[in-house]
């Protein structure tokens, strides 16, 4: 059992500050990275020491091992979080840090380089009675094979990257006759992005929901289950909203689940925080599709739901401490939802819209809780991935957590930049989303960029029916106010 006493962060944003900030409450002494374009972000402000590592690109900076190593040494630090993204599901990077001395606060490389592959982590769990979406399970070689059984599983059929990650590497065929060149495309698109071209087949499951499993597990064999994430709401395979608990699972199936996380689990022998990601289909089947070997995005809504931080976690299990709870012991209090707010343009497709915060006044009040890295003024620097934040709602119902979100989106207040919080309202409102009848073609099934100009609008038209019922004063301090952006999404680019 080993205290850490100073934690070096490999990372930035967001995610960078939450750990920083477990580790202070644990009396850890913590280190930033930074490359030349972070230098005067929050992550480097927080932390008692920061070392510049390099220039803005990523493989120039957060990406390079020895740079970290290197920061470690320097500041005479004895762990390392890796955040997500970046190097967290690196094997070399968590052996290295291994053999340099260090703890990785993370699973151990053999887990990573496992579970990094997706087909290896098809094998191992399936020994383990995991379901697995009907499929292949090496990679193609041969494609009159591959052909015939595309044919045998049936269209549509999915091309995967085995070595993909973060929604890319993925190819969906219709018919036959488009299937050797999207197999092209794959294999070309899967070598340039993880210099890996092994891809695999997968039916295409036509109307699937996301749900994934928190697990954890000690190094002395305990594996537990966090209770489970719909991440259905996606754009580009992404998540954008999260849930926690699902509305569709029954304590039954939630049970039957949950044991088959904690299996995936120890068919890799994993141990700190992982992710074991489901499809769950129309009959509520439930396949798995990969592991994440990696603190998530949004492990926020668990640690809502659980009362538990997940980071103050990871830390003492990587210490070499038990875990403090046993399976009977957890329980679900209440319900959390996580919007991202990135820096993207709903009405154009999503992409990117990068700029500088002009105003950004954060939503406040019982529940809420903002993750993020960012001030007004500050720019979102369009070398690394473009979420500004996370808004996560915690209350005691769905029903409440929802409503709370919608306030909260609209208390928060960001000029400058187009970003998913729009997009996000118009979610939460969506009857779709609040029976809980949704899967991951929310976006293509309802969502036009006309229905978040008319929502724009209907907000427009109750403001000017309210203002007609005013007196001329009041009208004269509404108009005031209204100068300065009062509502999220009705966003000023002046
Ligand atoms: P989560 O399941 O935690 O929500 P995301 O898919 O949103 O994960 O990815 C989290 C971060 O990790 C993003 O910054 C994404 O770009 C990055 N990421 C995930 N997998 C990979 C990968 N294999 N290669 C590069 N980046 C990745
Ligand atoms: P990544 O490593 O990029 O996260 P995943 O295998 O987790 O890749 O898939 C990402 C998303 O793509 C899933 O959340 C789901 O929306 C969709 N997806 C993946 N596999 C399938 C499938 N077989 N059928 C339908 N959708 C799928
Ligand atoms: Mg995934």
């Amino acid at each position: 059992m080993k205290k850490i006493k100073k934690l070096l962060v490999a990372n930035r944003g967001e995610i960078a500050l939450r750990i920083m900030r477990s580790a202070r409450e644990m009396g850890i002494k913590t280190v930033a990275v930074y490359s030349e374009a972070d230098r005067q972000a929050l992550h480097v402000r927080f932390a008692d020491e920061a070392i510049c590592i390099g220039p803005p690109p990523s493989a120039q900076s957060y990406l390079v091992m020895e740079k970290i190593i290197a920061a470690a040494k320097q500041t005479g630090a004895d762990a390392i979080h890796p955040g997500y993204g970046f190097l967290s599901e690196n094997e070399d990077f968590a052996a290295l840090v291994r053999k340099e001395g260090f703890i990785f606060i993370g699973p151990s490389p053999e887990s990573i380089e496992l579970m990094g592959s997706k087909l290896a982590a098809k094998a191992a769990v399936a020994k383990f009675n995991v379901p697995l979406v009907p499929g292949t399970s090496e990679p193609i070689s041969d494609l009159a094979k591959a052909k015939k059984i595309a044919t045998e599983i049936g269209y549509p059929i999915l091309i995967k990257a085995s070595a993909g990650g973060g929604g890319k590497g993925m190819r969906i065929v219709d018919a036959e006759p488009d299937f050797e060149t999207q197999m092209d495309r794959a294999v070309s698109e899967a070598k340039s992005a993880f210099g890996d071209g092994s891809v695999f087949i997968e039916k295409y499951v036509t109307q699937p929901r996301h749900i994934e499993f928190q697990i954890f597990g000690d190094q002395h064999g305990n594996v537990v289950h966090l209770f489970e994430r719909e991440c259905s709401v996606q754009r580009r395979h992404q998540k954008v909203i999260e849930e926690a608990p699902s509305s569709v699972l029954t304590p039954a199936l939630r049970k039957k689940m949950g044991e088959a996380a904690v299996n995936v689990a120890k068919a890799a022998n994993y141990y700190n925080a992982g992710t074991v990601e489901f499809i769950v289909d129309e009959n509520l089947n439930f396949y798995f599709l990969e592991m994440n070997t990696r603190l998530q995005v949004e492990h926020p809504v668990t640690e809502e739901i659980t009362g538990l931080d997940l980071v103050k976690l990871q830390i003492l299990i990587a210490e070499g401490e038990k875990l403090p709870f046993k399976q009977e012991d957890l329980k679900i209090n209440g319900h959390a939802i996580e919007v991202r707010v990135y820096a993207e343009d709903p009405a154009n497709n999503f992409l990117p819209d990068i700029g500088t915060l002009k105003t950004y006044i954060r939503p406040q009040g019982h529940g809420i809780r903002v993750d993020d890295g960012f001030e007004q003024g500050m720019a979102v620097p369009f070398y690394y991935d473009p979420m500004i934040a996370k808004m996560i709602c915690h209350d005691s119902t769905r029903e409440r957590a929802i409503t709370k979100t919608i306030r909260a989106i609209d208390e928060y207040t960001i000029t400058g930049l187009e970003t998913t919080l729009s997009f996000c309202r118009f979610v939460l409102k969506h009857e779709a989303f609040t029976s809980g009848n949704f899967d991951t073609k929310f976006v293509e099934k309802y969502f036009k960029p006309e229905l978040l100009r008319a929502q724009q609008d209907e907000t427009e038209e109750l403001l000017a029916a309210l203002l007609a019922t005013l007196p001329t004063e009041k009208v004269a301090q509404v108009a005031a106010i209204e100068s300065t952006p009062v509502s999220n999404w009705k966003k000023n680019r002046t």
